[in-house]
Protein backbone atom coordinates (compact mmCIF):
# COMPACT_ATOMS: atom_id res chain seq x y z
CA UNK A 1 0.00 0.00 0.00
CA UNK A 2 1.18 3.24 -0.63
CA UNK A 3 2.36 5.30 2.27
CA UNK A 4 0.23 8.04 1.56
CA UNK A 5 -3.16 6.63 1.75
CA UNK A 6 -2.59 4.66 5.07
CA UNK A 7 -4.47 6.24 8.03
CA UNK A 8 -3.24 3.59 10.55
CA UNK A 9 -2.82 4.74 14.56
CA UNK A 10 -4.88 7.87 13.67
CA UNK A 11 -7.71 8.73 15.27
CA UNK A 12 -10.98 10.52 13.57
CA UNK A 13 -14.05 11.66 15.70
CA UNK A 14 -14.48 8.38 17.83
CA UNK A 15 -12.75 5.78 14.86
CA UNK A 16 -9.17 4.46 15.38
CA UNK A 17 -7.99 3.45 12.50
CA UNK A 18 -6.25 -0.04 13.04
CA UNK A 19 -5.38 -1.48 9.45
CA UNK A 20 -5.88 -0.93 6.05
CA UNK A 21 -8.93 -2.33 4.31
CA UNK A 22 -8.87 -3.97 0.85
CA UNK A 23 -10.03 -0.58 -1.48
CA UNK A 24 -13.55 -0.51 -3.22
CA UNK A 25 -14.13 0.05 -7.26
CA UNK A 26 -17.17 1.48 -8.08
CA UNK A 27 -19.13 0.92 -11.03
CA UNK A 28 -18.11 4.28 -12.25
CA UNK A 29 -14.49 3.41 -11.99
CA UNK A 30 -13.95 5.31 -8.94
CA UNK A 31 -11.49 3.55 -6.45
CA UNK A 32 -11.78 3.94 -2.64
CA UNK A 33 -9.30 3.17 -0.06
CA UNK A 34 -10.51 2.13 3.16
CA UNK A 35 -9.62 1.33 6.83
CA UNK A 36 -10.57 -1.45 9.22
CA UNK A 37 -11.32 1.02 12.10
CA UNK A 38 -12.35 0.53 15.78
CA UNK A 39 -14.89 3.01 17.67
CA UNK A 40 -14.77 3.89 20.99
CA UNK A 41 -17.99 1.93 21.76
CA UNK A 42 -15.71 -0.95 20.75
CA UNK A 43 -17.60 -1.50 17.73
CA UNK A 44 -15.65 -2.73 14.34
CA UNK A 45 -16.01 -0.88 11.04
CA UNK A 46 -14.22 -0.65 7.64
CA UNK A 47 -14.72 3.00 6.51
CA UNK A 48 -13.68 4.93 3.22
CA UNK A 49 -10.42 7.04 3.91
CA UNK A 50 -12.42 9.83 2.33
CA UNK A 51 -15.03 10.22 4.21
CA UNK A 52 -12.25 9.66 7.58
CA UNK A 53 -10.65 12.49 6.52
CA UNK A 54 -13.65 14.95 5.71
CA UNK A 55 -14.94 13.84 9.12
CA UNK A 56 -18.61 13.06 7.60
CA UNK A 57 -17.85 9.54 9.64
CA UNK A 58 -16.65 10.21 12.90
CA UNK A 59 -18.07 7.25 14.42
CA UNK A 60 -19.54 3.65 14.19
CA UNK A 61 -23.04 5.27 14.47
CA UNK A 62 -23.22 5.58 17.98
CA UNK A 63 -22.47 8.93 17.63
CA UNK A 64 -26.00 9.65 15.83
CA UNK A 65 -28.07 7.47 18.21
CA UNK A 66 -26.71 9.28 20.73
CA UNK A 67 -27.68 12.76 19.92
CA UNK A 68 -30.97 11.14 18.23
CA UNK A 69 -32.03 10.08 21.67
CA UNK A 70 -31.19 13.00 23.70
CA UNK A 71 -33.08 15.27 20.87
CA UNK A 72 -36.06 12.79 21.28
CA UNK A 73 -35.77 12.95 25.05
CA UNK A 74 -36.16 17.08 24.53
CA UNK A 75 -38.74 17.28 22.08
CA UNK A 76 -40.81 13.95 23.55
CA UNK A 77 -41.12 15.56 27.12
CA UNK A 78 -41.67 18.95 25.74
CA UNK A 79 -44.74 17.23 24.41
CA UNK A 80 -45.92 15.30 27.54
CA UNK A 81 -49.12 16.68 29.03
CA UNK A 82 -48.57 18.87 31.75
CA UNK A 83 -44.25 19.08 31.23
CA UNK A 84 -43.90 20.36 28.77
CA UNK A 85 -43.59 23.66 31.32
CA UNK A 86 -40.50 22.55 32.97
CA UNK A 87 -38.98 22.39 29.85
CA UNK A 88 -39.95 25.79 28.28
CA UNK A 89 -39.30 27.45 31.60
CA UNK A 90 -35.60 26.18 30.94
CA UNK A 91 -35.06 27.24 27.31
CA UNK A 92 -36.24 30.63 28.34
CA UNK A 93 -33.66 30.78 30.83
CA UNK A 94 -31.13 29.68 28.37
CA UNK A 95 -32.53 32.36 25.69
CA UNK A 96 -32.97 35.09 27.89
CA UNK A 97 -29.19 34.71 29.23
CA UNK A 98 -27.99 33.89 25.91
CA UNK A 99 -25.41 37.62 25.35
CA UNK A 100 -25.58 36.75 21.60
CA UNK A 101 -29.48 36.03 21.60
CA UNK A 102 -32.25 38.65 20.39
CA UNK A 103 -34.96 38.48 22.78
CA UNK A 104 -36.21 41.97 24.49
CA UNK A 105 -35.75 40.54 27.52
CA UNK A 106 -31.99 39.45 27.39
CA UNK A 107 -30.94 43.35 28.77
CA UNK A 108 -32.26 42.39 32.14
CA UNK A 109 -30.67 38.80 32.50
CA UNK A 110 -27.65 38.60 30.18
CA UNK A 111 -27.47 42.24 29.93
CA UNK A 112 -26.80 42.55 33.51
CA UNK A 113 -24.14 39.63 33.38
CA UNK A 114 -26.42 36.68 34.75
CA UNK A 115 -25.98 33.47 33.31
CA UNK A 116 -26.43 29.83 33.54
CA UNK A 117 -24.12 27.56 34.82
CA UNK A 118 -22.47 25.06 32.77
CA UNK A 119 -24.01 22.24 34.45
CA UNK A 120 -27.76 23.53 33.43
CA UNK A 121 -26.60 24.18 30.28
CA UNK A 122 -28.10 20.50 30.10
CA UNK A 123 -31.70 20.47 30.38
CA UNK A 124 -31.37 16.77 31.92
CA UNK A 125 -29.00 18.10 34.65
CA UNK A 126 -31.69 21.10 35.40
CA UNK A 127 -34.52 18.18 35.70
CA UNK A 128 -32.64 16.62 38.10
CA UNK A 129 -31.91 19.13 40.12
CA UNK A 130 -35.25 21.18 40.05
CA UNK A 131 -37.92 18.24 39.56
CA UNK A 132 -40.76 19.81 37.69
CA UNK A 133 -42.04 22.90 38.17
CA UNK A 134 -45.07 22.39 40.65
CA UNK A 135 -48.53 23.87 39.35
CA UNK A 136 -48.99 27.38 39.69
CA UNK A 137 -45.35 28.03 40.29
CA UNK A 138 -42.13 29.42 38.26
CA UNK A 139 -38.52 29.83 38.00
CA UNK A 140 -37.22 32.31 40.68
CA UNK A 141 -34.12 33.43 41.67
CA UNK A 142 -33.55 33.74 45.56
CA UNK A 143 -30.90 36.40 45.02
CA UNK A 144 -32.04 38.77 42.31
CA UNK A 145 -28.74 39.10 40.92
CA UNK A 146 -27.66 36.01 41.13
CA UNK A 147 -26.83 33.47 38.51
CA UNK A 148 -29.66 30.84 37.48
CA UNK A 149 -27.68 27.87 39.48
CA UNK A 150 -28.49 25.61 41.79
CA UNK A 151 -28.64 26.95 45.51
CA UNK A 152 -29.91 30.33 43.87
CA UNK A 153 -33.07 28.88 42.00
CA UNK A 154 -36.43 27.64 43.36
CA UNK A 155 -39.96 27.03 41.96
CA UNK A 156 -41.80 30.61 43.76
CA UNK A 157 -45.66 31.46 43.00
CA UNK A 158 -46.47 34.59 41.90
CA UNK A 159 -46.44 36.03 44.87
CA UNK A 160 -42.94 35.31 46.22
CA UNK A 161 -41.82 36.58 42.37
CA UNK A 162 -43.38 39.50 43.14
CA UNK A 163 -41.99 40.22 46.45
CA UNK A 164 -38.02 39.18 44.78
CA UNK A 165 -38.56 42.00 42.12
CA UNK A 166 -39.65 44.33 44.59
CA UNK A 167 -36.76 44.77 45.98
CA UNK A 168 -35.40 46.25 42.92
CA UNK A 169 -37.71 49.16 42.88
CA UNK A 170 -36.65 50.96 46.41
CA UNK A 171 -37.11 54.27 46.96
CA UNK A 172 -37.04 57.07 49.27
CA UNK A 173 -40.06 60.32 49.74
CA UNK A 174 -39.85 62.57 52.28
CA UNK A 175 -37.35 59.79 54.65
CA UNK A 176 -39.70 57.06 54.42
CA UNK A 177 -38.37 53.89 52.15
CA UNK A 178 -39.47 50.84 51.11
CA UNK A 179 -40.46 49.56 47.66
CA UNK A 180 -42.18 51.36 45.00
CA UNK A 181 -45.35 50.27 45.30
CA UNK A 182 -45.50 50.30 49.69
CA UNK A 183 -44.68 53.80 48.88
CA UNK A 184 -47.49 54.54 46.72
CA UNK A 185 -49.47 53.29 48.69
CA UNK A 186 -48.47 54.88 51.96
CA UNK A 187 -48.99 58.06 49.95
CA UNK A 188 -52.55 57.19 48.63
CA UNK A 189 -51.14 56.00 44.85
CA UNK A 190 -50.95 52.79 43.51
CA UNK A 191 -48.12 51.37 41.58
CA UNK A 192 -49.00 52.58 38.22
CA UNK A 193 -50.08 55.83 38.83
CA UNK A 194 -46.26 56.43 40.24
CA UNK A 195 -44.67 54.93 37.18
CA UNK A 196 -47.25 56.36 34.82
CA UNK A 197 -45.72 59.81 36.02
CA UNK A 198 -41.96 58.95 36.65
CA UNK A 199 -42.38 57.67 32.81
CA UNK A 200 -43.33 61.11 32.24
CA UNK A 201 -40.67 62.61 33.17
CA UNK A 202 -41.95 63.78 36.96
CA UNK A 203 -39.17 63.74 39.55
CA UNK A 204 -39.73 61.77 42.71
CA UNK A 205 -41.21 64.76 45.04
CA UNK A 206 -43.90 66.13 41.90
CA UNK A 207 -44.90 62.38 41.49
CA UNK A 208 -45.72 61.25 45.26
CA UNK A 209 -46.97 65.39 46.31
CA UNK A 210 -49.83 65.74 43.56
CA UNK A 211 -53.12 64.65 43.61
CA UNK A 212 -54.81 62.82 41.83
CA UNK A 213 -57.49 64.69 39.72
CA UNK A 214 -61.02 63.65 41.17
CA UNK A 215 -62.47 64.91 37.94
CA UNK A 216 -61.86 63.45 35.28
CA UNK A 217 -63.14 64.19 31.69
CA UNK A 218 -65.16 61.20 30.57
CA UNK A 219 -62.82 59.00 28.37
CA UNK A 220 -63.64 57.34 25.06
CA UNK A 221 -63.06 53.24 25.06
CA UNK A 222 -60.58 53.11 23.04
CA UNK A 223 -58.65 55.92 25.07
CA UNK A 224 -59.22 53.57 28.37
CA UNK A 225 -57.69 50.39 26.46
CA UNK A 226 -54.99 52.26 25.10
CA UNK A 227 -54.00 53.71 28.40
CA UNK A 228 -54.24 50.15 30.10
CA UNK A 229 -51.91 48.76 27.74
CA UNK A 230 -49.14 51.37 27.93
CA UNK A 231 -49.71 51.73 31.80
CA UNK A 232 -48.05 48.73 32.49
CA UNK A 233 -45.80 49.10 35.81
CA UNK A 234 -42.17 46.63 35.91
CA UNK A 235 -43.23 46.07 39.69
CA UNK A 236 -45.99 43.95 41.08
CA UNK A 237 -49.50 44.86 40.03
CA UNK A 238 -50.60 41.74 42.05
CA UNK A 239 -50.77 43.22 45.13
CA UNK A 240 -52.96 45.89 44.50
CA UNK A 241 -55.27 44.43 46.88
CA UNK A 242 -52.81 44.25 49.67
CA UNK A 243 -53.20 46.34 52.97
CA UNK A 244 -50.43 49.55 52.83
CA UNK A 245 -47.62 48.98 54.99
CA UNK A 246 -46.84 51.14 57.92
CA UNK A 247 -43.82 53.45 57.43
CA UNK A 248 -41.07 52.15 56.30
CA UNK A 249 -42.44 48.95 54.66
ZN1 LIG B 1 -19.46 3.43 18.24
Amino acid sequence: MPAKTSLIGLKFGRLNVLETAPSVRFPCGTVRTRSLCVCDCGAKLVAMNYALKSGHTKSCGCLQREKAAASNFKHGYARQAGKGKTYFTWRNMIERCNPNGHRMDSKHYSGRGITVCARWRSFENFLADMGEAPKGHTLGRKDNNGNYEPGNCEWQTQAEQTRNTRRNHIVTVDGITGCLTDVAHHFGFTCVQICNRLRRGWDMQKAFHTPLLSHRPARSKASISAAASSSQCPGPLLLRGEPPPGPGG
